[in-house]
């Protein structure tokens, strides 16, 4: 599809979900390029602004896009809207849903540092920690799979299936060389890797989450901080919390000892997340 016919695809997404969904609006991010989606909170209307980046289709609109690149933004819509839109406005607030307590304590764990996100790039090469992540991993997942179902109902041009397999390919070895599965080399339809998917999670959610404070920041060494720098600098040369949070082998255990620092910073935060606030989340 050429870069006008992409965007137009994306249009009719943005469109529709924004209609369907209760909790926010979508829209386009002509700015940045197509790998990129985001989601942000308005406080003034307090709604969610879902987006997905055009870039290469607006300086492009003529030029062939693969199959693959051209159905990036549509997962990364789906992933940001009915992925993370899904985690911060149905699970985050369940009370009796262990995967939500889970997604939602991995998430508020990455609130305190970017570094234990994974929040740095490097020409456009994400951060393996980022990979490591539950609640990213659950956001991909959705928006694979709606934005299958999704794409299934519109006329398209290519083997749906087979783009997915590239999009993966992309994603895990022409690409980034990195992403929350490796492609079986067996798996030949959309279907396949969401299996493959499936079968990873549990141990995503229960292996170690890769933080390292020691390696250096990229931009803004000397003034870098975070949640997690500030508490170990408070408790002072002797206490070793950094270093526990990163030798302990439990991604869960981890999660909460970087939510229970998050939650010392901003303790009005913890109301907002239903799904954890009985837990005793203290370090
Ligand atoms: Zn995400």
């Amino acid at each position: 599809m050429t870069g006008k016919e992409s965007k137009e695809l994306l249009t009719d997404v943005v469109s529709d979900l924004s209609k369907w969904l209760p909790f926010g609006n979508c829209s386009f991010d002509p700015c940045s390029p197509i790998k990129y989606g985001n989601t942000a909170y308005d406080s003034d209307s307090r709604s969610f602004l879902f987006s997905a980046g055009t870039l290469e289709f607006e300086l492009d609109p003529c030029r062939n896009f693969a199959p693959f690149e051209s159905i990036i933004p549509v997962i990364n819509l789906f992933h940001e809207a009915c992925g993370h839109g899904l985690q911060q406005c149905v699970m985050y607030g369940k009370q009796d849903d262990v995967l939500s307590k889970v997604l939602c304590m991995n998430y508020c764990a990455c609130q305190s540092s970017d570094k234990y996100y994974g929040a740095e790039f490097v020409d456009y090469v994400d951060d393996p920690t980022y990979f490591k992540q539950p609640y990213e991993m659950a956001a991909q997942y959705i928006g694979l799979r709606w934005a299958y179902d999704y794409l299934k109902t519109k006329p398209l041009p290519f083997d749906l299936d087979a783009a997915f397999v590239e999009y993966q390919k992309f994603r895990t070895s022409n690409g980034d060389g990195r992403d929350f599965i490796d492609l079986d080399p067996m798996s030949k339809t959309a279907s396949a890797i969401l299996g493959q998917y499936e079968k990873a999670f549990p141990s995503v959610v229960r292996s170690s989450r890769g933080y390292n404070h020691k390696v250096p920041v990229l931009e803004d060494a000397e003034s870098y901080d975070d949640d997690l720098i500030r508490f170990q600098k408070h408790l002072g040369g002797g206490a070793d919390y950094l270093g526990r949070l990163e030798r302990c082998n439990d991604g869960m255990r981890q999660d909460w000892m970087a939510a229970a620092v998050y939650f010392r910073y901003h303790p009005d935060r913890l109301k907002s997340f239903p799904s954890i606030s009985g837990l005793d989340v203290d370090v």
